[in-house]
């Protein structure tokens, strides 16, 4: 016997009958002897429609009325889902944020949750009741309402059972799981069993968009086996979907696990300047005192008289302004220019296997030299190879590295 955090999307309680099916999934795991907590999105399309409410007044909305509307949303579905699992002969009882005293910090609308009391949840699990909490808000400690960024239901789930020390969080959606890279682009993509929780991080930050970021970084944190699995699977089949966990638990490791890519960024180069000391500190300084963030950064050994070329990459919603801030910079700096491109895409191999086997980046631009894909920017870390290509080739070439890396699902052993 055991407890276990389930939290499903949007999707899955997207009307009565889905929620209904919530109910019975609820029902199945608690029939195998677990305690259940349920954490509950809004019904899909609530939140956004909020949003669309509150940007008649103010844009962006005042952030603390903000809270208190969007917090609205998850509210309907707890109590909703508490009814449907009473109704079935279920004891429930359903809690919002605040009542269950999900501390947070008071920045609204990406508040961060600094503890939860579990007293009471307890109590409710020791009476045998199914616990429904609303996922994506809390409370700042002067008790005024906060939401936790969009997607943050999922870290709400992780935050919950990190608390409550669950045996596993699973989080519901209506992708059973974690691909080897998107299917939509690939179909012969493979869900992975198991993936490390570094892993993942680096394929939802590259743009493999399954679970809040911040909700793996905390699992990974309080160490939450975290479980990505779908809602409208068959109810007896044993859940599978695919397992976020430490590195010690998963015994058959693959040198490459997926393949991720980003769409958002966009490229800018400073041609011609100076090398010399500062110069860095200079261009990015002014872009971080803008509250940009900046991913890859190249700059080349100077080939003429001390000059050299420095390039990066950024968000492409801050494309524009950066491109005004940088060319202010050049002309500072007495630089050639600036150059920028926001028609790029960045490819990356992801893999702890990595670490152990040499020989990794060689393939991959060997596989991209084949197909005749220019590479403009390179970066590693101990776990990915990135590469920024134009983005016309962003389906050729993640097909070509998933076929040559033997991702696809008949080449797994
Ligand atoms: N309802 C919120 C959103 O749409 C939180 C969540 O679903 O995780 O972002
Ligand atoms: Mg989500």
């Amino acid at each position: 016997m055991g407890l276990i955090v389930q939290k499903y999307g949007g999707t899955s309680v997207a009307n009565p009958e889905r929620i209904s099916n919530v109910a019975n999934r609820v029902i199945a795991t608690q029939k195998k002897g677990h305690d259940v907590v349920v954490v509950v999105s809004a019904m899909s399309g609530e939140t956004n429609r909020l949003v669309a409410l509150a940007e008649q007044f103010q844009k962006p909305p005042i952030a603390r009325e903000f809270d208190v509307l969007l917090a609205t949303g998850e509210q309907v579905t707890i109590s909703l889902l508490s009814m449907a699992l009473i109704s079935k002969g279920q004891d429930a009882r359903s809690y919002t944020g605040s009542q269950v005293h999900i501390l947070t910090d008071s920045a609204h609308n990406k508040a961060r949750i600094l503890d939860i009391d579990d007293k009471r949840i307890h109590a409710d699990l020791n009476e045998g009741r199914v616990v429904v909490v609303a996922g994506f808000q809390g409370a700042d400690e002067y008790g005024n309402i906060t939401t936790l960024g969009r997607g943050g239901s999922d870290t709400t789930a992780v935050a919950l059972a990190a608390a409550l020390k669950a045996d596993e969080c699973q989080i519901y959606t209506d992708v059973d799981g974690v691909y080897t890279t998107d299917p939509r682009i690939v179909p012969e993509a493979r869900r992975m069993d198991k993936i490390t929780f570094e892993e993942m991080l680096e394929m939802a930050s590259l743009g493999a968009k399954v679970l809040q970021i911040r909700s793996v970084e905390f699992a990974s944190k309080y160490n939450v086996p975290l479980r990505v699995l779908s809602s409208f699977t068959d109810i007896d089949a044993e859940p599978k979907g695919t397992l976020i966990t430490t590195e010690d638990e998963i015994m058959e490791q693959a040198v490459i696990s997926g393949i991720a890519f980003n769409k958002d960024e966009a490229k800018l180069t400073v041609l011609g300047v100076p090398d010399k000391p500062g110069i860095a500190y200079h261009i990015l300084g002014d872009v971080a005192d803008a509250n940009i963030e900046v991913d890859m950064i190249v700059q080349n050994i100077s080939e003429d008289s001390g000059h050299t070329d420095f390039t990066f990459t950024v968000h492409r919603n801050d494309f524009e302004k950066t491109q005004s801030i940088v060319k202010n910079c050049a002309e500072q700096l007495n630089a050639k220019g600036v150059v920028s491109d926001n028609n790029i895409v960045k490819l990356s191999l992801v893999g702890v296997g990595m670490r152990s086997h040499a020989g990794i980046a060689s393939k991959m631009f060997q596989v991209l030299a084949d197909e005749n894909i220019n590479i403009q920017m390179i970066s590693t870390s101990e776990i990915k190879v990135s590469v920024v290509v134009d983005e016309k080739y962003l389906e050729l070439g993640v097909r070509a590295l998933h076929v040559a890396f033997d991702l696809a699902e008949d080449s797994a052993e």
